[in-house]
């Protein structure tokens, strides 16, 4: 049997296993501080009156609020399964396969490459600086790439990308790539948001999620945003009916003004969390704050860092390592909890220190 199934299997799957998500690496443990998840689960109702009928493909509620949140018009977005779905899509729908490619710059968010290798897609990588920034010259120095991804607030360092920088890989890329601008965190640093610049740059694309300061991770509901020409093209590719009709009725009371308050307030209170958070690990000997704080996470380096996962796991307290990542070994990220939760966190962190100095 297995032998069908390899000789009928896709060759470019072949060397590939499935995504090591947080989800599917750890289960179990009370907290949950490793997939930046909200700590917060906030209350929905749905009507399930029309649940015997199919969803609208683009549901008009989402779309609308959507796009006024993020000051678009209704033409210039797409909803899609979280931003992963848009990753993909944009893959799909851009790059010919076994023939083009996208340009990432890690250390970044694992799915841009994983996408593009099911879809047999070549992937360039242009490493970010030591300092975390963008190495414009060597990006702008790549040749045949249909797709540049840039993660701004990056996952996991945390670092924000320099507005002039962006400007320059839209600018040098203007006649022969996209530029997607994944602001999966944007509602912690708002101000760099890359949304209002849409009507000036045809090449400009913006990833955002549902999945993180909105706390609907659960929902699975992410937002692509360009100029009309590439959502069309996206939506020749997406599903007939890619979102579920209660993932619409949400979504759409997420976007509601009541909820959009509530979502800033939650904001608000994550950062100041984390500044707490941040201050404190900065504090324990050893541990080395790496990156930025720009979203809701921490990353750290501690050169026990292997260890101390292994006894936060074992104590409940999920985070995840990212020390296989290009440049960051020894790195753990913490995704920002309660107030109780990031005590936990910290009371774990002196109990491994003063057992490892015993
Ligand atoms: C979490 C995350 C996503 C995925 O978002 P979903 O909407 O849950 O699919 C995309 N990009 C980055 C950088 C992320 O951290």
């Amino acid at each position: 049997m297995s032998t069908l199934i390899d000789t009928l299997i896709n060759d470019n799957l072949v060397p590939l296993k499935p995504y090591e998500s947080a989800r599917r690496l750890f289960s179990g443990g009370q907290d949950w501080l490793n997939a930046n998840e909200s700590p917060f689960a906030n209350d929905y109702g749905v009507d399930s009156s029309s649940f015997n009928r199919y969803p609208s493909c683009q549901p008009k509620s989402v779309v609308n609020g959507y796009a006024s949140y993020a000051n678009v018009t209704k033409e210039q977005l797409i909803v899609t399964r979280g931003a992963d779905e848009g990753i993909e899509l944009l893959i799909r729908t851009f790059c010919t396969p076994g023939k083009d490619n996208i340009l990432i710059c890690p250390p970044t968010y694992g799915m841009y490459a994983i996408s593009a290798e099911t879809c047999d897609i070549g992937v360039k990588t242009v490493p970010l600086k030591s300092d975390f920034n963008l190495d414009v010259e060597g990006i702008c120095a790549t040749d045949n790439v249909n797709l540049v991804f840039i993660c701004a607030p990056n996952n996991p360092t945390g670092t924000q990308v320099a507005r002039a920088d962006i400007k320059t890989v839209l600018e040098h890329f203007s006649e022969s790539a996209l530029v997607v601008v994944d602001e999966a965190y944007i509602e912690f640093d708002a101000d760099n948001t890359w949304a209002t610049e849409i009507n000036n740059y045809p090449n400009l694309v913006v990833l955002r999620t549902l999945s993180k300061a909105f706390a609907l991770a659960g929902l699975r509901c992410g937002f692509t945003l360009a100029q009309a020409p590439v959502i069309q093209a996206l939506l020749k590719v997406i599903a007939p009916y890619p979102i579920p009709e209660p993932v619409a009725q949400i979504a759409a009371q997420a976007l509601s003004s009541d909820a959009l308050e509530r979502l800033q307030q939650q904001v608000s209170e994550l950062n100041q969390e984390k500044a707490a958070l941040a201050a404190a690990l900065a504090a324990v000997d050893g541990i080395t704050l790496v990156g930025d704080t720009k979203a809701n996470f921490i990353l750290f380096r501690f050169a026990k860092a292997s260890a101390l996962m292994a006894y936060l796991v074992s104590q409940g307290m999920l985070i995840r390592d990212q020390s296989k990542q290009l440049n960051l070994s020894n790195c753990l990220r913490v995704s920002i909890g309660t107030k109780a939760q990031n005590q936990r966190l910290m009371n774990l962190i002196n109990a491994f220190l003063q057992e490892d100095a015993a």
